[in-house]
């Protein structure tokens, strides 16, 4: 709420503008992008009107504070004098002010929850709340809109408790062994994050929209390459650390911060960790295929369809953009990839040379440290089962969420036909077209098409924008009753029209599925 969101750029009409499930996005005036908002917070200039002074804010204060000149709001405990943040804010001021005068907490978290407001408002902080606020909700509980998007309702309580994970340990000479219990089925080591360093050990197990968390800072040392190891039928985990001294631990460790906590997923932070910078290898003219190496301390898989976060400091300011995962290439499953997938991440981003984030990431030399979050996403690998027929619509860099997908969906015998359909301005603009071209002689299943929107006169192949002919053509079922699943992912404009034309040609929501942040 509180950030310049990457899927919302400042400029009215600007293709770069990113799918959000169809939030409206205010333009913004000239002179109002982050990166001068960014300047601003750099002036020197007196943000809050308390010359620095940090206060204790009352909830009697805080709520005093509510109009567009005057604007404080809270967010964790935090208040912030949004009011000289008002013309930045894509979402626009209205969205803003529905926070006026009160805890904005819940509406930030079903928003933005990955935008780090604390490093971009830091010149903004007016001081601590004396008592937390209670949430107000100045709209109807049963209509909760921020930035345009319907507010999904939060669940109410925690799990009962009987699902509730609980975890042990032993040892042998050499090793430790931290068993989880989930006492769930289906449970796959894409559900577990592990993380090691300067002592602390983590472990998230997400079970479902819940995590479970161990956080201790270990009793003694441990090398780093830690293993994981799941037991899908009885959701056991088992996480085996070597120990850097064979002797015996009397206790695991000290806990630490939400150790052993069961909460909403989305309760708990991003948590980052630093990866090197292993390579960058050109796609196209701007885009390029980066590998980051995990800490050897650390276990993440990105699920299919899922992002993650990178963070970087611009100019001073904390910035943080999604980027989607991909494959090293398409044709990874049939030869051993050149790394083993679950150490690397390969992300294919586009450089926007007037970008705040991408160009200052490509400024990376080989060996260079990037932050990188857990994965986040609404896309379940579950939709793809008992599928016939998968269609994918891309637009530009909205092709990364597909090439993991479609690798997974060749896999599945059941699966008769998979089609994409790229949409890109140019023909220098379509990623990795050999090797799409190559897997559509390969695999009868599959079949690409490329549609441009700005062609040179040698371009024999269809041009345009998504528009309805070109989809009922595309995306027809073979049989009234085959399971289909249609992905789209693009700039905003393309993923909204695209899902009102699917809604046209009679698609129900769940035969559609848009990526979001
Ligand atoms: P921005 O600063 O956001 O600018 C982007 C463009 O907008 C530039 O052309 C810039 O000139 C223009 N612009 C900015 N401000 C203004 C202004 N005031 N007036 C006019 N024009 C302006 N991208 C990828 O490349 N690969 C991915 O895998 C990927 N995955 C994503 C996953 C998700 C879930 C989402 C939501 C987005 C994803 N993106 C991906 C997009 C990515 O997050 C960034 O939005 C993108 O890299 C641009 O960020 P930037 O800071 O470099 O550029
Ligand atoms: P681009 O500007 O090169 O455009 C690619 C194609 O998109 C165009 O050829 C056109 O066919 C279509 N398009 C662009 N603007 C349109 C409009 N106003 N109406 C209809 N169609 C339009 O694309 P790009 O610079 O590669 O941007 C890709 C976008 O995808 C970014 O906004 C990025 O944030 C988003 N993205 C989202 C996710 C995700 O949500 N998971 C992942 C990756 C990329």
């Amino acid at each position: 709420m509180l950030n310049v969101p990457s899927q919302a750029f400042p400029a009215p009409g600007s293709q770069q503008r990113a799918a959000s499930g169809g939030r409206s996005k205010v333009p913004l005036k000239q002179g109002r992008s982050l990166m001068d908002w960014i300047r601003l917070t750099k002036s020197g200039k007196d943000l809050t009107g308390l010359k620095g002074r940090l206060i204790e804010v009352t909830e009697e204060e805080l709520i005093k504070h509510n109009k567009k000149d005057d604007c404080w709001v809270c967010i964790r405990g935090l208040v912030y004098n949004v009011s000289p943040y008002m013309e930045y804010h894509p979402g626009g001021e209205d969205e803003l002010m529905r926070a006026a005068g009160s805890d904005g907490t819940d509406l930030f978290d079903q928003v933005h929850r990955w935008v780090n407001y604390e490093s971009m408002l830091k010149e903004c902080l007016v001081g601590r709340m004396a008592v937390k606020p209670v949430a107000i909700a100045k709209e109807n509980h049963e209509k909760k809109f921020l930035n345009g998007i319907l507010l999904k309702s939060k669940v109410p309580d925690l799990p009962a408790k009987e699902i509730s994970p609980s975890y042990d340990w032993f040892q042998t000479e050499s090793l430790v062994t931290i068993v989880i219990y989930t006492k769930q089925k289906d449970m796959d080591s894409e559900s577990v994050i592990v993380d090691y360093q300067d002592g602390c050990f983590r472990a998230e197990i997400l079970i479902k929209d819940y995590s479970y968390l161990l956080h201790t800072e270990l009793s003694h040392e441990i090398q780093e390459d830690i293993s994981v190891r799941v037991a899908e039928k009885t959701g056991k985990v088992e996480i085996v650390l070597k120990k850097k001294v064979n002797i015996s631990w009397k206790y695991l460790g000290h806990p630490l911060e939400n150790h052993n906590s069961f909460t909403e997923h989305k309760e708990k932070g991003l948590y980052y960790r630093k990866c090197k910078l292993i390579s960058k290898v050109d796609v196209t003219h701007d885009t390029k295929l980066y590998c980051l190496m995990l800490p050897p301390g650390t276990h993440l898989q990105v699920p299919i369809g899922q992002h993650v976060y990178l963070k970087q400091t611009v100019t001073g300011t904390e910035v943080v953009k999604p980027y989607t995962p991909v494959l090293e290439s398409l044709h990874s499953d049939l030869q051993e990839p050149l790394h083993p997938h679950n150490k690397y991440i390969y992300l294919m981003i586009k450089i926007y040379r007037a970008g705040l984030f991408s160009p200052h990431f490509d400024c990376l030399q080989i060996g260079d440290c990037v932050s990188l979050s857990s994965p986040e996403g609404n896309f379940k690998k579950s939709q793809l089962q008992d599928l016939e027929e998968l269609f994918l619509l891309a637009a530009g860099t909205g092709f990364t969420p597909m090439i993991k997908i479609l690798n997974y969906a060749l896999n599945i015998t059941s699966l008769r036909k998979v089609k994409l359909m790229f949409f890109n301005k140019t023909e220098g603009d379509i990623l990795w077209r050999n090797q799409l071209e190559q897997l559509a002689d390969k695999e009868r299943r599959f079949e690409v098409e490329f549609i441009l929107s700005e062609p040179t006169c040698e371009w024999t192949g269809k041009q345009g924008r998504i528009s309805l002919p070109l989809l009922s053509e595309f995306v027809k079922r073979s049989s009234e009753d085959s399971g289909v699943l249609i992905c789209i992912c693009g700039p905003a404009p393309f993923t909204e029209q695209g899902i009102r034309l699917l809604k046209d040609l009679n698609f129900s929501q769940e035969e559609v599925h848009s990526f979001t942040a």
